[in-house]
């Protein structure tokens, strides 16, 4: 479904991405797993069309996807959930979902999906007529999830979902992103620095060091690596 090639990103005169290469098929959680400034966020980025790359290719079901605009490749089918959950604040809970729908006109179901992103998140249901700056950040969270998902993508990008949240919080929202693969064939592409959750959830899982992917392997496999272990699961 998505193919990185070989991607070089600058900011400026820094190579923030010295050739990454990710493959994600239909249907697969994949996560990429990396300390601190390792170019996590900037792969995201670069498949968005926010940061592009300066050499390499991005291809999505087939398609060259790194030189168009980040409009067009939202179009196409893949969100962002940014980190930091960037939602609307002065919006209600409904107008953030609404947002999320903007590029669709299938306002039947756009009906239908809003009710099964209250039944995944009930919480929301309950806040719909609340302002979004109002919620805990917890919320705030389910919220940039589901206006993401609002847009139907084929490929959901997931940046830090973990970020600074309490752990009740963060065992839900990942219950949520393995249902929302199950039942919707969601295609996931999680960026975490929590390793140990990412690994449980996904099926595969890209290490990143220093702008270079260093491993690639199956989740399982990655959970019982010792580098990985050491180096990112605190063992
Ligand atoms: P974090 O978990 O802290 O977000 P990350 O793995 O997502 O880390 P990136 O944010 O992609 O890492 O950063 C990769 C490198 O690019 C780092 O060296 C960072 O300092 C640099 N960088 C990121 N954003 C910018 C920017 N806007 N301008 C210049 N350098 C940047």
């Amino acid at each position: 479904m998505l193919k990185i090639d070989n991607i070089k990103t600058y900011y400026g005169n820094i190579m923030a991405l010295k050739g990454v290469s990710i493959e994600i098929s239909e249907g697969e959680i994949i996560t990429l797993i990396g300390a601190n400034g390792a170019g996590k966020s900037t792969t995201l980025m670069s498949i968005c069309g926010i940061v592009p790359p300066r050499s390499g290719e991005i291809r999505f079901m087939g398609k060259a996807i790194h030189t168009m605009k980040p409009d067009r490749i939202v179009s196409l089918g893949i969100s962002q959930v940014p980190e930091g959950r960037r939602i609307f604040p002065y919006l209600t809970v409904t107008e953030n979902l609404d947002m999320g729908a903007f590029l669709r006109n299938d306002r039947e179901n756009i009906k239908r999906d809003m009710d099964y992103i209250f039944e995944l998140f009930p919480i929301l249901a309950e806040r719909r007529h609340q302002s979004g700056g109002t919620l805990s950040g917890g919320e705030q969270q389910m919220l940039a999830i589901s206006r993401a998902l609002m847009a139907k993508p084929r490929l959901l990008l997931l940046d830090e979902p973990s970020l600074g949240l309490a752990p009740l919080i963060v065992k839900q929202i990942f219950e949520i992103i393995r249902k929302v693969n199950e039942e919707q064939r969601t295609t996931i592409f999680l960026v975490e620095q929590n390793a140990n959750l990412a690994l449980k959830v996904a099926h595969r899982g890209y290490v990143m060091e220093n702008g270079r992917i260093t491993i690639a392997d199956k989740a399982q496999s990655l959970l019982a690596n010792e580098d990985v272990k050491k180096a990112y699961l605190g063992l």
